[in-house]
Order: structure tokens, then sequence, then C-alpha cells
């Protein structure tokens, strides 16, 4: 039944239908969309549409040639096109994945859409630039956002500039602070300090530029009860009170860079700065902190008081806690990223938010107690990143406040390209059943076994499971626990690591469970989880059977003993004794094959120990061991503050031997060169480790830079000379190359690797047989 013209259509292709959750149908294609129900059809667009879907909170998307998508919802048109960075013609395929993500193709590609817990707000008329470094709200809930081309309000709705006036010189606005008077206070780059009144005007130059310190850029400003206007400047504190300007308001303050202001409610006046920190007592005493001792950190950008005592304090060396006991300090250790912490805000579900440079951090309060009381390592940390919205991950500081918490509960954080909103009401965790878990690979005794089938593993064996979890959304925020019943007391906090390896397991049959998490769930609700069940063989001096019958041994000579003794004492005396000297005789020998079992197993132990840090061909620690070297050296550094250095060794066109020579002889070459680099890099603190493939990691522990350069070029010129005698081919040799980095600052495992990798890479570009430093 051609129903076209009968339903009102335009003539013309029909290219998508789908039912809404009215019971609506809609129906796109060459002339527009339209829907239709009751009878009714109206057309909602006229332009050509190429594909339709309905997405399961119930909006419905349109592909369509003069926009890549377009949402309907709640009533509403909502457009994605190449103003938003989309590029090419909309091809009609729109999907929704498991997760919720939705995928849509272009003539040019293939796009998706996360939606996630953080929005952001950009450039836009009225905010001219993306640098936003402060934001604050006053109490009748204008916002004040500080940025790169000055100042701009949020006020009923309306975003505008405020400062500076149009036609006169640009100024960049640093810090904010509420007013009493209902406006705000306004530190700026070099044109002093600002006052704007309530709902954005007039504005009114307090400290004028031609003033001393007029001219001095203001990232921390106060004002106190009595009136007095803190300002903190790049040389001290000033003080602005009765219309007057304070040069030294409080004497003994060390003229350093001032970050950050605060006022508890106990009387103390915080005062953040560049190398250290200080706080003014009600009555007047002045208690200043250097870094060093007691203070563990340099710079201090924020305080925030904890409800339950102390404050929090954000500086460049982590989180700090002060409170009666000192202060505690959490850090990278604790799994906190990076190290400088900008802003602490909380929310209402007991969750401290921290700003850094490389995202916004959720940690629960709670997991700072726990960690405290030693029941845990690690804070459990929520981080967001672009991937979760940020309109950049790089949070901005240095500026107070970098991020208030609003009246509706959001939180807002200046960055590099615009603010992050969040908002911290619980996210949805994904559904369970919305990320697939696997164990994808089992090992045992380096042997692959397929999970469903393990088959028994061997008494003594090492079995090797690997699991991994899929998903679209947020890949990096998966972590995963597991757990051996019989084994592991409890379940085991595995972090993002997708393998396990246990040795020696008990005989019987066991049990393996595994379950993924995403951060924003946690364990109260995995997202899936999975098992796998295996046998292990027992040990035969384990076996019931043989406790047993030892057991039966004894008891049989207590009994025959017990006879002896009896009537005919004489008569069997003597038979008994050959008994006694034959069953004793057993029992020797049964214990010397225990003793001798006993032995072997220990031995064997040691094996797999030795092989489990080993590489066979080479006989040098193996990657894992060399990771453990590392990680240990630069614990080392961070305890004495030395230096360490990093290198990446890899064998030049080894393909090339591989090729002319076959790959046995590839091996044998591999172990010459490790014999030859262990030869000749003996120096203490150095460790030689192999990669994998023909690539060796060196550790160089207490060595800076020029030291680790000499020593490595000591071995690759050791190397170069190195007779390969492959073939009869007596001139034959290799050569190879070097990545050498020292470690800068606090930096980590697979930053260290990562630098060490580059310089390798630019070694093999320059020519090869060479070192190159990065
Ligand atoms: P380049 O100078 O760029 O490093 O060239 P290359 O050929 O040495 O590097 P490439 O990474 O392209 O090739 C490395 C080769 O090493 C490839 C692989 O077959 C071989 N290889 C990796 N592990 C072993 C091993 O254990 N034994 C042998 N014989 N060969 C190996
Ligand atoms: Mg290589
Ligand atoms: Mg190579």
């Amino acid at each position: 039944e051609p129903l076209g013209a009968g339903l009102g259509l335009a003539p013309g292709e029909v290219r998508a239908l789908v039912r809404d959750g009215d019971g609506a149908t809609w129906i796109a294609g060459e002339q527009g969309v339209w829907r239709h129900q009751g009878g009714r059809t109206v057309r909602l667009r006229a332009d050509r549409a190429e594909g339709l879907l309905v997405d399961r909170a119930g909006a419905v998307w349109v592909a369509a040639t003069d926009a890549a998508v377009l949402r309907h919802w709640n009533g509403r048109w909502e457009r994605l096109g190449s103003e938003h960075g989309v590029v090419g013609y909309a091809t009609g395929a729109l999907f929704e994945d498991r997760e919720g993500l939705l995928w849509f193709g272009t003539t040019h590609g293939l796009y998706r859409i996360a939606d996630g817990p953080v929005r952001g707000i950009v450039r836009q008329p009225g905010l001219p630039s993306d640098y936003v470094r402060s934001v604050l709200q006053t109490g009748d809930g204008t916002v004040w956002i500080g940025h790169a081309d000055g100042l701009s309000v949020l006020h009923e709705g309306r975003m505008r500039q405020v400062y500076p006036a149009p036609g006169t010189p640009p100024s960049s606005v640093l810090a904010l602070a509420p007013a009493a008077d209902g406006g705000a206070w306004v530190g700026t780059y070099n044109r002093g300090v600002v006052h704007v009144a309530a709902g954005g005007a007039p504005v009114r130059t307090l400290v004028p530029e031609d003033q001393p310190f007029g001219a001095e850029q203001v990232r921390a400003l106060l004002e106190d009860p009595d009136g007095t206007l803190w300002i903190g400047t790049e040389r001290g504190v000033v003080a602005w009170r009765d219309g007057l300007l304070h040069a030294e308001p409080l004497p003994g303050l060390p003229a350093l860079p001032v970050r950050a202001f605060h006022r508890g409610d106990d009387g103390r006046l915080w005062i953040g700065l560049l190398g250290g920190l200080a706080w003014r007592e009600p009555d007047g005493h002045l208690v200043v902190q250097r870094p060093g001792s007691p203070y563990p950190a340099q710079s201090a950008f924020d305080f925030h008081p904890d409800p339950g005592g102390g404050m929090w304090i954000a500086t460049d060396r982590g989180l700090l806690h002060h409170g009666p006991g000192g202060y505690r300090a959490y850090g990278e250790a604790h799994g906190l990223g990076g190290s400088t912490v900008f802003r602490v805000l909380a929310d209402d579900s007991g969750h401290l938010w921290l700003s850094s440079n490389h995202g916004v951090m959720r940690v629960p309060r709670s997991a700072f107690a726990a960690v405290d009381r030693g029941e845990r390592d690690r804070l459990d940390v929520a981080l967001f990143t672009r991937d979760d919205g940020m309109p950049s991950r790089q949070a901005n500081g240095g500026s107070w406040p970098a991020g208030w918490r609003m009246r509706d509960g959001e939180l807002w954080i200046p960055t590099a390209a615009g603010i992050a909103v969040f908002d911290p009401a619980p996210q949805v965790a994904p559904e369970r059943g919305a990320v697939p878990l696997v164990i994808d690979a089992l090992q045992v005794n380096g042997e692959e076994r397929l999970p469903s089938a393990p088959g028994l593993v061997p008494a003594g064996g090492r079995v090797q499971i690997r699991y991994a979890g899929l998903s679209l959304r947020q890949p990096g925020a998966l972590r995963y626990r597991y757990r051996l019943h019989g084994v592991d007391p409890d379940w085991v906090e595995a972090g993002t690591a997708r393998e396990v390896t246990y040795t020696n397991l008990p005989g019987g049959r066991l049990r393996f469970e595994v379950e993924v998490a995403s951060s924003l769930g946690g364990w109260a609700r995995p997202a899936a989880s999975t098992a796998i069940e295996f046998d292990v063989a027992t040990s035969w001096w384990r076996q019931p059977w043989v406790v047993v019958a030892a057991g039966v041994a004894v008891l049989g000579l207590l009994v025959l003993l017990h006879h002896g003794l009896g009537r005919r004492l004489r008569e069997r005396q003597r038979r008994l004794e050959a008994i006694v000297a034959q069953r004793t005789e057993q029992l020797r020998r049964t214990n010397d094959e225990l003793e001798a079992a006993s032995r072997e197993r220990e031995l064997l132990i040691e094996q797999l120990a030795y092989q489990a840090s080993h590489d066979p061909l080479t006989g040098l620690p193996n990657r894992r061991a060399g990771d453990r070297a590392l990680a240990s050296a630069l614990q080392q550094a961070d305890a004495n503050h030395g230096p360490v250095c990093v290198a990446i060794v890899d064998v030049d066109r080894f393909k090339h031997i591989n090729d002319r020579y076959g790959h046995q002889a590839g091996d044998r070459v591999l172990a010459q060169v490790a014999l030859q680099l262990q030869a000749s890099l003996r120096e203490p603190g150095l460790t030689v480790a192999r990669l994998g493939g023909e690539e060796f990691l060196v550790v160089l522990g207490q060595t800076t830079r020029d030291a680790a350069v000499a020593v490595l070029e000591r071995a690759r010129r050791a190397v170069a000379a190195m007779p390969l005698g492959l073939d009869g081919d007596t001139a034959a040799c290799c050569t190879i190359s070097i990545g050498l980095v020292q470690r800068q600052g606090q930096e980590g495992i697979d930053a260290l690797l990562q630098r060490a990798d580059a310089a390798l890479y630019e070694a093999k570009r320059q020519g090869r047989d060479r070192i190159v430093t990065g």
C-alpha cells in the first residue's frame, strides 16, 4: 500500500523509520523528517535526513546532511556540526552502544558522543578568553571569572566582560576575593587591585599601578571582617586599611611571592607562599614555616579546613594535612598522580576534590583515615581529565581562588581551555554487564592452556592468569581485583594490572575469581565478575594415604611393644627385637626419603624463584626484575635526593643477523651481547636487565648523566669490538644504540622509560652505534 501521499509526505525517498517512546513513528528521508501519530503527520524538518535513532533516554537522533547529527529532546532541537569539529556529511550510520555512547558516521569517518560528569564553559560572547585563572561566586549568585583578558561576570544567566573597560589597555586578572559590600576584589597582573561592585559595576581602582606595589602581580586577596584588605604580591603581603597602604603589616614575614590567604574560624590568618607558609595567631603571633622540617613542601597554594579538625594544604608536594600532630603528606605514593595540588574543595558526599595540572582528583575523605591507620597503602582516587569532558586536563593554579564550590553544589575549576564544571552528585556507575570481563589467557609452567579447559596443574606448578575488561567510555578508569580461594585470604586489589601469577599452589580444586569496577562505581558496585576453576596435583608426601600409613606403622609398633611385655615375653623378646629393628629401618628409610623430597622441593622453589626473575636465554635479570631494580633505585634516590640514570640499549639491525645467520645464531649473539654488557657494566648500584627481544635496560643508581655516559660508552665500544664468530665469518660484529636519560625531579618509571625510548629512537635516527642523551 503506497502510503507516502496518504500520510502527507512530500514525494521522495524515505530512508529511515523509528518509533519513539510515545509510540509515534518518525519518518526521515530526502524531503525532511516527519512525526506520525494518531493519524496526524507533522513535518518537523524540511532538510534531507539519512538516519534515525531513539536512544535509551528517549531522545531522537537524526543524521542530517545540513549538520552532522541533530538531537530532538524535550521538544527542542540541538545540532552538532562542523562548528563543533565534525568533518564531513552524515551518512546515516547511528548506533548506541551498550555503555550508552552514541556513534555516528560521516563521509569522513566515525565519531563518538559521550556524556560525562564534567562540562566545559568555554570562550563565548562576554567571555573573551579561555585561559581562566580564578572563579568565585558571591552572595547574590553572581559568578566572577578572572581570565587572561580581564574579568567577566555571569549574572542572571548573562555573561559579560566588566573589566578592563572598553578602550582601556588590556589587563589580565589573577586573583579574586568576595568584598563585604557584595562586590569583589580583583588582583591584576600589572594594574594593581580593583574593586568591582555587586552585579559587575562600577569599577574602582583601589591601588593604582603608580603606587608602590601597584604594578606587582596580585595573586591572592582577602578582606577581613575589620575591613582590612590583605594583598598578596610577588614580594610579600601588604595591607589596605582605613584608606592607607601598609607596606609591612606582618613583621617577620619573608618577602616571598604570596599564593593564598585563608581566615580560619579560630581567627588564624593563613598565608601560602612560594617557599613556605605562615599563619598569624589571633593574638598577633606570627609562625613562619620554610621548606624542610617540619613543613615538607615548597609552596602552599590553598587551605581548606577539615570538618574533622585540622587543615588541608594544597602544595607542590601533594596534599598535606596539618593538625596537632604536625604534617601528614599524601602524594604520588598514595595514588595522587603528579605532585602539585592547586585547590581543595569538598562536596556533600564526603569527597575532597583536588585540582592539579594533570586533571582533577576526587578522593573520599575516609580514605585518608584508612591510609593513616595502615589499612591500605593507596587512596581511592578517581581522576577526571579530558576523557571525562574537561575542556583541558590542565587545571590552572597559583592564583586564588583556583576553583569554587557554587551554591548549587557544582564545582567550577578554571583550566587552560575554559572552566570545567563538575556535578558532584554521585555519578551513575556503568550498569552491571555494560563492561564485559574475560579471562583470556592461562599459562601453566609457561605453557598456554585454554582458560575454559585448564587441565591438571602439576604439584608446585606456576600458573599465570590474564584477564581484561572492555570499556570504551573510560578505558583508563577500570580497576580489577581478584582472589584465589584457599590461597588469597581476601580480595587482592590489582589496580589496572591485568595479569597475576601464582606459584607453589596447594593441591586440590582452586577457584580464581576476578572483578572489574569503574573508578566511579568502586567495589560496592563492580561492573562485572568472572571465575575459573582448576585442579592442582597434590605432592605425594602430602597424599592422605602416606600420612595414614605412617600413622599405622607407629601404632603397630606400640601394640607390638605392649605385647612384648606380656606373657610370652622371653620367647617373643628376640622376635620382637628383630621386628623393631626391621620397622626402625623402614621408618628410617621413609624418613630419609621424606627429607630428600623436601630438599628437592626447596631446590625447586629456589629454581622457580630464579626463573621468575631471570631471562633464560641470557641469564640476565628479566624485565620484571629490571622494573623492580628501577623502582628501588628511584626509592633510594627519593630518600637521599641523589641522581638516577636509565638507559635503554638496543642491538642495531639485529634482524639482519637473524636473516643472515639464522635465529639460533641470533640467540647466541644476544647471549654474547648480554655477557659483554654484564662484563663492562659492573659499577655498584648498576643493574642490567633484558627488556625483551634485543633490548636491554640499564639502571644506574647514584649516577649523574656525565658519569653514566662514560660507563655506557665503554660498554658500547666493547660490544662493537666483540667478534661474533658467526659461520666462521671472523669479521662479523654487531653494534648497539643507547638512549640515556637522567631522572628529573620526582619523575616516575613510565615517564623515565618513555624519555629513554625517545632518546634511543633519536640514536637510531642519527645513524646508530651511539649514545644519545635526553
Ligand atoms: P634497529 O637497528 O632499528 O634496532 O633494527 P633491528 O632490526 O635491530 O630492530 P627490529 O626491532 O626491527 O628487529 C628486531 C628483531 O629482533 C626482530 C626479531 O625477530 C628479533 N628478535 C627479537 N627477540 C629475539 C630473540 O630472542 N632471538 C632472536 N634470535 N631474535 C629475536
Ligand atoms: Mg628493537
Ligand atoms: Mg634493534
